[in-house]
């Protein structure tokens, strides 16, 4: 067979499968391109499943451009807890506030113009070109580097940006005339539930191994050649679970992130990086051993909101992997002022720590506390956005 007819019958095959089989996903229902942009977005780094249910509750509450640009971040975090990638719903939201601005709350058909918005780069802007407007532009995602990698038996590595522009230029050729938005929805849809990275489902069900290069090859295990990314790099953290007293018992101390970089903006249980020198101890030692770890948190704590902080013991480590780094945390219960469990060891480490021990009973709590942080009660966890780990640490805490 020619190269030319290997190509048109993956077009052809892979078309003609999708549309027999294709899952009714909630942002297929119509072509809307914002429907499309939420959707695209959710899916970077996350699964179907966990993406539908948070997509349902996002276009509920945002039905339209206007309405995310128009809501207030905290309210757009908050649907977004629990997702992760948190920048994700920054950027939408920032890009929704463009087309607001811009465009009159419409989407442009326009490649440029979409190309340009905030968060919004080559997959995505394929993705909507093709499937919103049936524009003839690739969508090329690991998903589909995946796939074409194994179809034609490319051997090169996919974590280069050349062989992704190679890719793209491939994956345009294919796309058959007046079903950019379908062909692009196939691929995606073979890399999800056929051609998938640890064991592709050649016989019987991928509708083009009769031609799959690599099956015929015997290499599809072997493909994509991907160079694997450095490992994330470790930050042992130390935190406090600070409970509240007088007017503010029943509460915990949260703070909220700066508006930029990791995390921004989210809530937080306050938690410090431990220097290098100390981080080998969340390894090392056994939690109650760690009274000089105790004092630095009621130390950082104290400078931070003027309140007297005393970890009292140990509640859990916990760890939480980005991209690339991983936080590795150990997490204490703390009081406010008042001597208990650890304050002993606490006392005789302070010193250690540069804190005059004697000083440590001259300070008195007051209720100063500086802006980013707050007393939360279990009802402020339906508000505030939390990532993750805080998150499940503090769901353990009330329960
Ligand atoms: S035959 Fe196997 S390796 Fe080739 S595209 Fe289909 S599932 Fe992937």
């Amino acid at each position: 067979m020619e190269r030319q007819e290997v190509n048109e019958f993956f077009s052809t095959e892979l078309l003609a499968w999708y549309r027999q089989i294709k899952r009714d996903l909630p942002w297929r229902m119509n072509r809307d391109p914002y429907r499309v942009w939420v959707s695209e977005i959710m899916l970077q780094q996350t699964r179907v499943d966990t993406v539908i249910p948070y997509y349902n509750t996002f276009m509920n509450k945002f039905p339209t451009v206007k309405a995310l640009a128009e809501a207030p971040e905290t309210e757009v975090l908050k649907c977004w807890e629990g997702l992760g990638y948190y920048s994700r719903a920054r950027n939408l939201q920032a890009g929704a506030r463009e087309v607001t601005e811009r465009y009159d709350g419409i989407v442009p058909d326009d490649k440029a113009s979409v190309a340009g918005l905030k968060g919004v780069g080559p997959y995505t802007t394929g993705a909507i070109m093709s499937i919103a407007f049936n524009r003839p532009e690739p969508a090329v995602d690991g998903n589909v580097m995946r796939v074409l990698s194994r179809y034609f038996c490319l051997e090169d590595d996919i974590a280069k940006p050349s062989t992704r522009v190679s890719i793209e230029k491939l994956a345009a050729s294919l796309i058959p005339e007046g079903a950019a938005g379908d062909f692009n929805q196939a691929l995606m849809e073979l890399g999800a539930l056929v051609c998938t990275p640890k064991s592709p489902g050649c016989l019987p069900s991928c509708p083009v191994m009769e031609h799959c290069t690599a099956r015929l090859e015997g290499k599809e295990h072997e493909l994509p050649v991907k160079t694997k990314a450095k490992p994330p790099r470790p930050e042992f953290r130390a935190a406090a679970i600070v409970a509240g007293s007088g007017e503010h018992a029943g509460k915990v101390l949260v703070r909220q992130r700066p508006a930029t970089g990791l995390l921004a903006q989210m809530w937080e249980l306050p938690h410090l990086l431990l220097p290098k020198d100390k981080a080998g101890w969340l390894a090392e030692h056994a939690p109650k051993e760690q009274g000089e770890l105790a004092a630095m948190i009621g130390q950082m704590l104290e400078e931070d909101t003027g309140l007297l902080i005393r970890p009292r013991s140990w509640f859990t480590d916990a760890d939480h992997i980005f991209s690339h780094i991983h936080w590795k945390m150990r997490f204490y219960l703390a009081d406010l002022g008042e001597a208990s469990g650890m304050l002993e060891e606490v006392a005789s480490a302070a010193e250690y720590a540069g804190i005059a021990a004697e000083a440590a009973s001259e300070y008195n709590v007051t209720d100063k506390l500086a802006s980013h942080y707050r007393w939360i009660g279990l009802e402020d966890m339906e508000t505030l956005p939390f990532p993750n780990l805080f998150l499940r640490i503090l769901k353990q805490y009330w329960e």
